[in-house]
């Protein structure tokens, strides 16, 4: 079998194959317009106290999401959506289930990103390779933590969870980037 297939796995719309980002990644199958849906999360089940990761089953910390203080051990094949600085994609969370979606006109063949700072704070650092002409160089796990720029280009992307529960620090931003662009 020639090594393209054998290292590609389709699921629906989207596959997952080798990536320039890191490891393995989620690529578009088909056209999606910006807005639409491209797949329902596959989320396995909540990890809780009575029922942790099995790290001997190959759960991993880094394959969980963390919607409205919950933690969720995410599937195949969205475990493999990769991190960009510029993402074309972002996740809607709706009250049973959370959609990938387009954040604008995505390609067949593209590589489906997400920026891992959207609705995530006290998160663990580390560096980025993601390619993007905007890449930041390092990933800092935590939303406020962003470029004021940044932070305000994805407020429209957060979930409403997220809004909920730091509403007071978000408005807080707010001000200070209003403050910023009336200096500059
Ligand atoms: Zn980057």
């Amino acid at each position: 079998m020639p090594l393209a297939a054998a290292t590609t796995r389709a699921a629906g719309n989207v596959e997952v194959r080798p990536s320039s980002i890191e490891g393995l990644g989620l690529f578009a199958r088909r056209d999606f317009r910006a807005g639409e849906r491209i797949r329902c999360v596959n989320v396995v089940r909540e990890v809780t106290p009575e029922r942790p990761l099995r790290p001997e089953a190959g759960e991993r910390w880094d394959h969980c999401d963390y919607p409205d203080g919950r933690v969720v051990l995410i599937g195949f094949p969205d475990r493999h959506l990769n991190h960009s600085c510029d993402p074309n994609a972002y996740v809607v969370y709706e009250a049973e289930q959370s959609w990938l979606t387009a954040r604008r006109d995505i390609p067949a063949g593209a590589e489906i990103t997400c920026d891992y700072h959207i609705n995530i704070t006290g998160g663990t650092a580390w560096p980025c390779h993601c390619g993007a002409p905007r890449c930041r160089g390092s990933l800092t796990g935590d939303f406020f933590r962003l470029p004021l720029a940044v932070q305000r280009e994805y407020r429209p992307l957060l979930a409403d969870w997220f809004v909920r529960r730091y509403a007071a620090r978000l408005q807080g931003r707010a001000l200070e980037a209003d403050r910023q662009e009336a200096g500059s």
